[in-house]
């Protein structure tokens, strides 16, 4: 039960709100008056018996109108009944179709509070498509990433995930944790009737089941990226290749490319994408002292900028070779930027040899001293596009995005922090509200919302733990020790998978013992 949290009727603007006119737009009601607070906003074109509520037909489109408690006209709409339990969270779901103006949205929600309904909690209708049974939590956590999704190899996965690639994965996991539990179990209580377990042939296959958690981690690295992109930082001195560079990677002329140093004066980003990854390269301004004022402007942008980047591309010609002013900017990014460890940058760093067509790059004394801060020494010409294929390649291994789960695995695994139940309709929606209190009320059940979403942030985390159950097992089974000690951690392994799909175990596992075993002892 999820503290009455999830009981009522709820309505809210499901299409968005506040980016100017559209065609149509929709308000959403669920729950057990969904019919009933309809019927007091709608009033159908069709001709019915005087007085009589308003009796829908589940998955018909009816017109009329949209009506105020007083009987003024306030839209014309588009009723979809979707009767409990063929809607999406398996309740009476009503959806009124406005016009698409959020003028008409908030006075035809206005409407349905009064007449009954409460403004839903973020997520809330999701919320109850798992509580009733029709998404799993991973499931779920996938609705709100294909809202959210910045890209088509983005929006992939998430449905993917929805259509339940990784759920079937955990689900299958798990049966085969309760399975074995069941045998392990049948022979601690019934040792001389069984026929014992061979070590090899178990330890074979939870190697294999912890092989298949290790590949569904393995996507979350990729899931990372596909959320929130990769952002690189093109820096050096003016007049070395940076904006050519930047446009010949994205073959377009976003970045203004002149021969006169100190041009680039504000961060210009252009987008490409590498195997589906949005990637954002930011072409920075030199960074060097500057007396000019709106260079200064420029040059602090740009350090922010490389500073917020995920990896820096630094750039050099080598008609100039290394000189001490890449000294200078190179310590001045480490000082500042790139605390370095013993292992390196913590933001890796690519190093760029640029106007390669120039001459040939001759590496000095300076250079020797820095070149091993850089994963990879990449010559280039942007003026032709020669590089830049191998520039790509260099992302690629550096950020490991060679590791993306390619073939038939399309779902990832979540790994960044995100708030599945608080998507589409947080706070745009209480600007709806007229009053303060509704208001207050509408921001406070945002936060009870948020403590489910904290469960759903280990997605990563549970599967951790079911790979670090699975190795322990391994090595108690080799080690020989008790079967006791076996079943403590595939219970562990599935009580994690169980929390990964929302479900409950420990009594699953009892009678899943108890019915296969009972054999009248
Ligand atoms: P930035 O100040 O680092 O952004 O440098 P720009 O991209 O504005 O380039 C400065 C000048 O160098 C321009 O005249 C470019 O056409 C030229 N340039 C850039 N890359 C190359 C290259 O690979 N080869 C040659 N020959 N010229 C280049
Ligand atoms: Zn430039």
């Amino acid at each position: 039960d999820y503290g009455g949290g999830a009981t009522g009727t709820i309505a809210a603007i499901v299409t968005s709100l506040g980016g100017g006119p559209a065609a149509v737009g929709i308000v959403r009601l669920s729950g057990p008056d969904a019919v009933a607070v309809a019927g007091r906003v709608f009033r159908p074109a069709r001709k019915a018996p005087a007085q009589a509520p308003w009796r829908p037909r589940s998955h018909f489109v009816e017109y009329g109108l949209a009506l105020n408690a007083d009987g003024s006209v306030i839209d014309e709409v588009l009723v979809v009944p979707m009767l409990a339990p063929r809607s999406y969270t398996r309740e009476d779901v009503v959806e009124l179709q406005c016009h698409g103006n959020d003028l008409c949205l908030r006075r035809v929600l206005r409407a349905c509070l009064e007449a009954g309904a409460r403004l839903a909690d973020p997520g809330e209708f999701t919320l109850r498509a798992f509580l009733n049974g029709r998404l799993d939590l991973a499931q779920a956590e996938n609705v709100s990433k294909l809202i959210s999704a910045k890209s088509a190899a983005a929006a992939d996965s998430a449905l993917a995930g929805i259509q339940g690639g990784f759920s079937t994965l955990v689900k299958s996991l798990r049966s085969r944790c309760i399975e074995l539990l069941t045998e392990i179990e049948a022979r601690l209580d019934f040792e001389d009737e069984m026929p014992p377990l061979n070590p090899v042939l178990l330890i074979r296959k939870i190697s294999s089941m912890r092989q298949e958690v290790q590949d569904a981690l393995d996507t979350s690295n990729y899931d990372k990226l596909l959320q929130s992109g990769l952002q690189i930082a093109i820096i050096g001195r003016p007049n070395v290749g940076k904006s050519s560079l930047l446009n010949a990677w994205s073959k377009s002329e976003r970045a203004i490319v002149t021969e006169i140093a100190g041009t680039t004066r504000d961060v210009v980003e252009a987008n490409v994408s590498i195997h589906g990854i949005p990637v954002t390269l930011l072409d920075t301004a030199g960074i060097r002292e500057t007396d000019d004022v709106v260079e200064k402007i420029g040059v602090k942008r740009s350090e922010a900028a490389a500073l917020g980047a995920d990896m820096i591309i630094m750039t050099i010609s080598a008609v100039d070779g290394w000189t001490d002013d890449d000294t200078k900017l190179i310590e001045h990014v480490l000082i500042n930027k790139v605390c370095s460890n013993s292992s390196g940058p913590s933001v890796p760093m690519v190093l760029v040899i640029n106007k390669v067509d120039c001459a040939p790059f001759v590496s000095g004394e300076q250079f020797e001293k820095f070149s091993g801060l850089f994963r990879k020494h990449i010559q280039t010409c942007a003026v032709t596009g020669k590089g830049i294929s191998e520039l790509e390649g260099a992302v690629i291994e550096v950020r490991g995005i060679e590791h993306v789960p390619c073939g038939g695995r399309r779902w990832t695994v979540n790994q960044v922090i995100q708030c599945v139940f608080n998507t589409s309709n947080a706070l745009p929606n209480c600007s709806a509200l007229s009053t303060v209190a509704q208001m207050n009320v509408a921001y406070e059940r945002s936060l009870t919302a948020f403590s489910l979403c904290h469960i759903m942030q280990r997605q990563f985390e549970q599967l951790l733990r079911t790979k670090e159950a699975f190795t322990r097992l391994e090595s108690s089974i080799s080690d020989q020790l008790p079967m006791d000690f076996w079943t403590i951690d595939l219970r562990e392994a599935a009580l994690a998978l169980a929390t990964i799909s929302g479900e409950d175990i420990s009594e699953e596992v009892l009678s899943s013992i108890f019915s296969k075993f009972c054999i009248g002892k």
